[in-house]
């Protein structure tokens, strides 16, 4: 039975309750402990920023040539926070409630009510390290909406703000570089985890210069390596970002939660090409002014600007009054997926629908649009060479986040004592579909508050015997390592580690993408394991271990996306329900939102591993919902 250590009392109360109940080491004694934080994007460095600054050993890992590299830079929308500054109704109470129906009532409710809470200290913290969030006219911060609310609630830097709160980080974590209680261990790669008596003590890497394998012990380890969108080939992730670390741990025993999970974000740009390998973001922040419209026409050739308003079809506007173009992401890609299917669809191949400024350009004036959206509207032109000023955006759903990860407790523990989870790598708080706007702040209050309070109590009441790297597990697990580097080396096939992985993308985008069905996850489930065999026997990578190969690091990679992409249909299977981001074509309402089966899935689901060609094993972590109530989703 999984234990989330969820404490007792009021949800209000839980998170103080908690950290009045979690024991304190003395300032003393920290420097005596050891943690390693793999990641340093806003999660990882925030977490080894302020854990360095409490005074422990922090040693942080990243696959990057520097924390300034990792893919929280790519954020651009901004990062949600109840401060009610606007005084538009916003609380607390709001921003949790959006959150868990937002995430279709898949979330662990105490958790998000903690997030719901931090958030306000998220942007102090930030402002007080000079984070250049937008300012009104008057000085004051300035705030927009993003989907699935109704208030404005999303404090951003333009189109820039994973940029400027990783810069934040960085700086923070920079100081502890400086001071020595952080040490930063950059282009190397987490390829395995160390456990020693039942729990985390350290790390193998390898590191990607010169081949170089490592052993690290620690006595915690801190997993913040992002999430495996990549699993689809294409999608808006960096393209390194991939699931080695979560996924080795996996292998030794984390369970993995909810990995069907999936978020699909409406704005992306189109797919152009088929040789494309990469997927850009138009941010959500767009459809506060921007409007989503297809022809009414099937077929239509007209360009956009030719086609009056009585021919256009504002189809967000007109299915959900109340929320209009700002419905979750789960919604909009759904529709616009459906729009496209009836053969409504614009732009190369029909899979686009159109984002307009029109109307926001009168009624703004074309210099405040150019403000507050410029730089998206630039990548846009120089992605597509349209000029998003005067023709509208094309825009289609593209994979963009994962809301599965390794499961976590109350304290973002796995179930493996002493391997902690944050940011994106764990499954926590955004449920079945995550709201605009919130992995930023879940990034930052894991980091910064969460961990920072957790991590402690684990090492002043855990039995920690003294472990280094001549314990014989490391020696153990360094071997597994080699060999499966080896391995791969030594396959000498024909086919390239893109090409296993471009095929991958595809079967998983059609079967385990925007809609799944049962008869598609069956195939794409048995097909998995067949390509997997064939990497096995036919890959090809070029160049040696001992040196920088780009090949060998990508073939590794895909060899644990080829392990996960069948535990994410396995999931999605079992899962014979709709919900959020998970939408089974079966399990629909009449008017084809997604309908949720409450007296049988309301749980999350985390899987044990039991070897390779083993059908994994289901845990079920029950969810009750206490404070917002179970109900259909509406944003009509
Ligand atoms: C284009 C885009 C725009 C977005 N915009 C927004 C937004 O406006 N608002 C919002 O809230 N969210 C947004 N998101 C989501 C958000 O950016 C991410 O969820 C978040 O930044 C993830 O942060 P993280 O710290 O968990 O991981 P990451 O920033 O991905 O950092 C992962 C770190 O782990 C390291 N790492 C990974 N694996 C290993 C390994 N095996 N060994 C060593 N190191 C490893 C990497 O080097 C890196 O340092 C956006 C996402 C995308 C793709």
């Amino acid at each position: 039975m999984l234990d989330a250590r969820v404490p007792q009392g009021p949800i209000e109360q839980q998170w103080d309750k908690c950290r009045f109940d979690m024991k304190l080491v003395n300032p003393a004694n920290r420097r005596k402990y050891n943690i390693i934080v793999v990641g340093s994007g806003l999660a990882g460095a925030a977490a080894a920023a302020t854990l360095g600054q409490q005074g422990y050993h922090v040693q942080c890992f990243s696959y990057h040539d520097t924390p300034r590299r990792a893919h929280s830079i790519a954020a651009q929308g901004g990062i949600n926070a109840a401060k009610n500054y606007r005084n538009d109704g916003d609380s607390i109470f709001r921003l949790f409630y959006d959150t868990v129906k937002g995430g279709d009532f898949r979330s662990r409710e105490a958790n998000v009510y903690r997030l719901a809470q931090i958030s306000l200290n998220i942007i102090d913290q930030c402002v007080a390290q000079g984070v250049p969030f937008a300012r009104e006219y008057g000085g004051l911060l300035d705030t927009r909406s993003f989907g699935g609310v109704q208030v404005q609630r999303t404090f951003y830097a333009r189109g820039q703000t994973g940029q400027q709160l990783l810069l934040g980080a960085y700086q923070a974590l920079e100081e502890q570089l400086a001071t020595g209680s952080v040490t930063m261990h950059i282009r190397q790669e987490l390829l395995d985890v160390v456990i020693v008596d039942g729990k985390a003590r350290g790390i193998v890497t390898r590191d990607l210069v010169t081949g170089n394998i490592q052993c690290h012990a620690a006595d915690v380890v801190v997993l913040a390596t992002g999430g495996y969108s990549n699993v689809f080939y294409l999608s808006t992730n960096a393209k390194a970002c991939n699931c080695t670390a979560i996924w080795r741990a996996h292998r030794r025993g984390a369970l993995f939660a909810n990995p069907c999970f999936t978020q699909i974000h409406p704005t992306c740009i189109p797919v152009s090409s088929e040789h494309q390998s990469k997927l850009t973001l138009m941010s959500e922040s767009l459809r506060n002014d921007g409007r989503v419209w297809a022809p009414k026409k099937k077929g239509e050739t007209r360009p956009p600007n030719d086609i009056p308003e009585t021919e256009r079809d504002y189809y967000l506007e007109r299915r959900y009054p109340s929320f209009g173009n700002l419905v979750p992401r789960d919604v909009a890609s759904r529709n616009a997926k459906e729009v496209c299917d009836e053969g409504r669809g614009v732009g190369p191949g029909g899979q686009g629908v159109y984002l307009d400024f029109a109307d926001a350009i009168t009624r703004l004036g074309l210099q405040t649009v150019r403000e507050k959206y410029g730089n998206l509207f630039d990548i846009y032109e120089r992605i597509t060479g349209e000029d998003a000023y005067t023709v509208p955006m094309r825009i289609y759903p593209a994979l963009h986040y994962t809301m599965g990860g390794l499961w976590v407790d109350y304290h973002l523990m796995s179930n493996i004592p002493g391997l902690f989870v944050a940011g994106e790598a764990n499954f926590s708080d955004h449920g079945a579909n995550r709201l605009g706007a919130s992995a930023l702040m879940q990034g930052l209050a894991d980091g910064y508050f969460v961990l920072p309070a957790t991590v402690p109590d684990y090492l002043a009441t855990a039995k920690l015997e003294p472990v280094d790297v001549s314990n014989p597990a490391f020696a153990t697990v360094k071997d597994d390592v080699g060999q499966r580097i080896e391995k791969l080396l030594s396959i000498n096939g024909t086919r390239s580690p893109d090409s296993f992985h471009k095929e991958l993308g595809k079967l998983m985008w059609d079967e385990c993408g925007m809609a799944r069905s049962e008869a598609g996850l069956r195939k794409a489930a048995a097909r998995v394991p067949e390509l997997r065999e064939e990497f096995w026997h036919n890959l090809r990578i070029v160049g040696g271990g001992e040196e920088l190969n780009q090949s060998l690091e990508k073939a590794n990679r895909i060899s644990d996306f080829l392990e996960l992409a069948e535990l994410m249909c396995i999931d999605a299977l079992d899962r014979a329900e709709s919900c959020g981001g998970h939408f089974r074509v079966e399990s629909q309402t009449p008017e084809g939102e997604a309908k949720r089966d409450d007296a049988n899935f309301s749980h999350s689901s985390a899987w044990e591993w039991k070897g390779e060609g083993h059908p994994p094993t289901l845990h079920k972590e029950p969810l009750t919902f206490e404070y917002v109530h179970l109900a259909q989703r509406s944003y009509k």
